[in-house]
């Protein structure tokens, strides 16, 4: 049996449609959930193996996880049950106060992904949004206790064989992204 990844794409990766213009959120409460409208299709979408995303069962070693512009998004129904997971955080993840799920990510202090909000694409009530096209952070599934170091090989095989080429941290160019922020904001790179 191959190794588990999520369950979006452990049937093998399910290319979007270029004409996916959005659709709507929902939280897993089967009476009064939160709804987020998003008003266009995700980018960057990936897997993400971090300790912090929300991933839909505690065994899931991967969260699916794709970012949209903040004004694209709004909260349609039960904001009140709506709270920030952890203030501390770079990401505010705004989850579900009753079923735990996480609805949307923002990030407010000054960062090269201000701007943007982290959602989970499987919670779409409609299909045909970008796939995932890589798999961030892998080695942190040791740390959420769900892999034991020895899987890791078969892990990154099987992220290789969906072509969910697999990083220990973001993808290159989000990786350049932030550094060129950094370089910006340190002034070795004109702005
Ligand atoms: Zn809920
Ligand atoms: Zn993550």
């Amino acid at each position: 049996m191959a190794v588990k990844i999520h369950p979006s794409v452990d049937n093998g990766v399910k290319a979007g449609s270029s004409s996916f213009a959005g659709g709507t959120l929902k939280c897993k409460c089967t009476s009064d959930p939160v709804t987020v409208k998003i008003g266009a299709n995700v980018a960057f979408n990936h897997v993400c193996g971090c300790t912090q995303c929300w991933k839909p069962s505690q065994d899931t070693k991967f969260s699916l996880i794709a970012v949209v512009s903040k004004d694209k998004v709004s909260v349609t129904a039960h904001p009140e049950k709506l709270k920030v997971v952890n203030a501390s955080a770079t990401i505010q993840r705004h989850a579900c106060s009753v079923c735990g799920t996480h609805m949307y990510g923002r990030i407010e202090k000054d960062h090269a992904f201000k701007g943007l909000d982290f959602v989970h694409p499987e919670l779409f009530d409609v299909a045909g949004w970008e796939e995932p096209k890589f798999a961030a952070f892998v080695s942190s599934i040791i740390e959420s206790g769900t892999t034991k170091p020895e899987e890791m090989d078969g892990v990154r095989a099987r992220l290789k064989e969906l072509k969910l080429e697999p990083y220990d941290a973001l993808s290159p160019p989000l990786m350049d992204l932030i550094a060129t922020f950094t370089a910006k904001a340190k002034g070795v790179l004109a702005a």
